[in-house]
């Protein structure tokens, strides 16, 4: 007779030490580090919950409801929910909630809206896009055509006009708006128009202000996109993950085969569960008063940065994010972070509009209010943190540093988190 070893159901991580250790450090840097990088937030422990259950033993194919494999009852009922809160909190029709992440979204949309060798018109990389949306060193820029638009020199804002221009000489069949390192609002109903003039399709892919656009913080791109992707892990504060969103029902068979079997399998079911507890948090007003929070602080942080000297790109921010020039210090963007992540500060380095440095050495850091906000900081705290990162770039000596330090982990000692 076969039976589970011992421990099998109930051990848990104390079963792989090694394991465990990493997973406990990581608890530990996550406790006593402020988090400062735009892609990340820390979720509640509902979606926590909902991410790390027994839903990973579950495998369905296809959509509720129409499954390749039997079993799928409660399957069914949690992807349906999480559809259906999806549709709600965006105020749209039809949303797919499978994909793994937001790349995937934009590469099954890309699958299922535009033939091999179609043209993207996207936001270049070194203005603030993102690579899914098209770069050479992607599945998504070996096979479409790819052209960029930027920001204008003078605003280091998206200029309306330029991309009207470029979109009559590439003639794109699909358009993309949105970035990662873009922190301004949007004009929708303006690259509306440049679609139709065009006859192109318009995406916009609204991973970082997701969660604003959920509390009526930002313009929802809807009704004016034709496909709306977004990753849940950002502003929208769940764990990690990607949809698709749209309206038109013709489109529905071609963004869900996108999706499946375009350029995934099997439905990752945990993923799903997490995406349904973190948007139906969305759906409550704690979570319009967590957003309203997070842009007060990030103008408090933009505000004090700039105070101390620092160069906020735009001259501000409409979101939680902000890119900072620091060219009048004389240091790269790698050599600050990495001073600042002995401080305890966790930021990432990132190219400026018209950088003269490389990707690896860039002029700029990327900042955002997401994570602290969510751990109960406000606008007094980011003031400091502003101070702390002047402090830091103003000598990265180790005397300076182990000073900060210490008020970090002082500070986050006083908003706990798990
Ligand atoms: C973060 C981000 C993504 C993320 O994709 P992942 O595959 O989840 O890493 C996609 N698009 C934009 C604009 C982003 O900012």
């Amino acid at each position: 007779m076969a039976r589970p070893v011992e421990g099998y159901f109930t051990a848990g991580l104390d079963a792989d030490p090694k394991l465990a250790a990493a997973i406990r450090g990581e608890l530990e840097r996550q406790r006593n580090c402020i988090e400062l990088i735009a892609s990340e937030n820390i979720v509640s422990r509902l979606v926590l919950e909902a991410q790390g259950s027994i839903l990973a033993n579950k495998t369905v194919e296809g959509l509720p409801y129409g499954r390749y494999y039997g079993g799928a009852e409660f399957a069914d009922a949690i992807e349906a929910l999480a559809i259906e809160r999806a549709r709600k909190l965006f105020d749209c029709r039809f949303a797919n909630v499978q994909p793994h992440s937001g790349s995937n979204a934009n590469a099954a949309v890309f699958m299922g809206l535009l033939k091999l060798g179609d043209r993207i018109l996207a936001m270049n990389v070194a203005a603030g896009g993102h690579i899914s949306h098209g770069h050479p060193a992607t599945l998504t820029g070996r096979d479409y055509k790819i052209d960029f638009y930027g920001v204008s020199r003078a605003s280091e804002r998206l200029d309306l006009d330029e991309i009207r221009d470029r979109a009559r000489i590439c003639r794109p069949r699909i358009i993309v708006a949105g970035g990662s390192a873009y922190s301004r609002v949007i004009d929708f109903a303006g690259f509306r128009a440049i679609a139709d003039e065009v006859g192109a399709y318009f995406m916009v892919d609204m991973a970082h202000f997701a969660g604003l656009v959920a509390s009526g913080l930002y313009p929802n791109p809807f009704p004016h996109a034709d496909v709306v992707t977004l990753t849940t892990y950002k502003s929208l504060r769940g764990a990690r993950g990607g949809l698709v969103l749209w309206n038109d029902p013709s489109l529905s068979s071609k963004i869900d085969n996108g999706v499946f079997p375009g350029v995934q399998g099997s439905v990752l079911l945990h993923g799903v569960a997490g995406k349904a507890a973190c948007l139906g948090e969305a759906s409550r007003p704690e979570f319009m008063d967590y957003c309203r929070d997070a842009l007060e602080n990030a103008a408090m942080l933009a505000t004090t940065l700039s105070q101390s000297g620092l160069r906020i790109i735009s001259g501000g921010t409409d979101t939680t994010l902000m890119l900072v020039d620091l060219t009048s210090r004389y240091i790269t963007g790698d050599v600050a972070a990495t001073a600042l992540e002995r401080a305890g500060l966790a930021v990432n380095k990132n190219l400026i509009p018209f950088d003269p440095r490389p990707a690896e050495a860039p002029s700029g850091l990327r900042l955002s209010s997401n994570a602290g906000t969510a751990r109960g900081f406000g606008p007094s705290q980011y003031a400091e943190i502003g101070k702390w990162i002047d402090q830091v770039l103003g000598g990265a000596d180790q005397a300076n540093i182990g000073v900060v330090r210490a008020r970090v982990e002082a500070l986050c000692r006083q908003f706990p988190i798990y």
